[in-house]
């Protein structure tokens, strides 16, 4: 027999795909880990159960109780899933710029949905600060805090990282991919660098972020903006603090969406725009390191929290974006 316990037992463990066009376009090891995949449907399943499992132990999180957080949505779908699963309470505040299509998903899976108006993070009305007060007003709550909580690149160091490493069988050359938190690229940066100091470890970055700037010259300088969800950062989180970062790649707007639609024509695969910019560092990566290399990047979520934005061809063409 073999039988999978509940729903965390379906978290983590992903394929790790090898895009045959690309790696044939680059003559590099194209790999994608299909983080789509995770029960809730993103990479942050794996950040929302490490938290979940944590809180519980340090028994700050007790039966009935709230978990609160500030989140772009999908660390707020894999606690509204895990909430659900193990029987708490779940409050989720939300940008209001986010796609309404996840914060109608939120609410199906139970959870309570705060939007609030988006505020920079030296605001104290930005959604995660409003999250870490409401969790201290509600009591018996805790706040998930994702970006500083360390536990969130704990479960890429424990788990993403290690699959990488396994799935390659030590041969990855790259590691590629966006930050929100920072906890993927922390965590598994940090796991592939212990087992070899040659692996490159690169920032896939969207504009109006800060963080490519931070890693090329030392300072944070955020400019322009990006369709992109979830992605991007003008701070360097806890979680982010220390990461061997070797280089970063500013990826455009048009060469995360032209990605996208390449994934789906040529691959198959319906993804949203993070997997987009990580994609395209990815192949930027190959065709900056030459042929023979393995380059690994992450499949982050579906498309179809972004049908009516990144997929639909009335909203790109208001964008200026074409889907080619
Ligand atoms: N892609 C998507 C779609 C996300 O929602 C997030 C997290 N906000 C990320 C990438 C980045 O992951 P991390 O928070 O681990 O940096």
């Amino acid at each position: 027999m073999s039988v999978t316990e509940g729903f965390v037992g379906c978290i983590g463990n992903t394929p790790l795909i090898r895009l045959a066009a690309l790696s044939k376009e680059t003559g590099c090891e194209i790999l994608g880990k299909a983080e789509f995949m995770n029960p809730g449907g993103s990479v942050k399943d794996r950040a929302a159960l490490y938290i979940i499992q944590d809180a519980e132990r340090r028994g700050v999180l007790k039966p009935g109780g709230t978990v609160v957080e500030g989140t772009a949505g999908n660390t707020g779908i894999g606690l509204a899933h895990l909430c659900a699963a193990r029987g708490y309470r779940c409050v989720i505040v939300i940008p209001d710029t986010q796609s309404p299509a996840k914060m109608e998903l939120l609410r199906v899976l139970g959870a309570e949905v705060r939007p609030v108006p988006a505020a920079p993070y030296k605001d104290p009305n930005n959604y995660q600060k409003i999250a870490g007060r409401l969790a201290q007003e509600l009591g018996n709550a805790i706040w998930a805090n994702q970006f500083d909580n360390l536990v969130n690149r704990q479960a890429h160091y424990e788990t993403t990282g290690p699959e990488i490493w396994r799935d390659t069988a030590g041969t990855v050359d790259a590691f590629v991919c966006a930050t929100g938190t920072g906890g993927t690229l922390a965590g598994v940066g940090r796991f592939l660098k212990e087992k070899n100091p040659d692996v490159r470890i690169v920032l896939a970055d969207p504009h109006g972020s800060g963080l490519y700037s931070y890693v090329k010259t030392g300072e944070i300088k955020v400019e322009g903006n990006s369709i992109t969800e979830g992605i991007g950062s003008s701070r360097i989180t806890a979680n982010l603090e220390g990461t061997p970062i070797d280089d970063a790649y500013r990826v455009d707007d048009q060469s995360c969406v032209t990605m996208v639609y390449r994934l789906l024509r040529e691959e198959g695969f319906y993804v949203g725009g993070s997997t987009g910019i990580n994609v395209a560092a990815a192949v930027w990566l190959a065709r900056q390191m030459g042929p023979g290399h393995t380059i690994v990047t992450l499949l982050c979520d579906r498309g179809e929290l972004y049908r009516a934005r990144l997929f639909n061809p009335d909203w790109l063409k208001e964008k200026g974006l074409v889907p080619a």
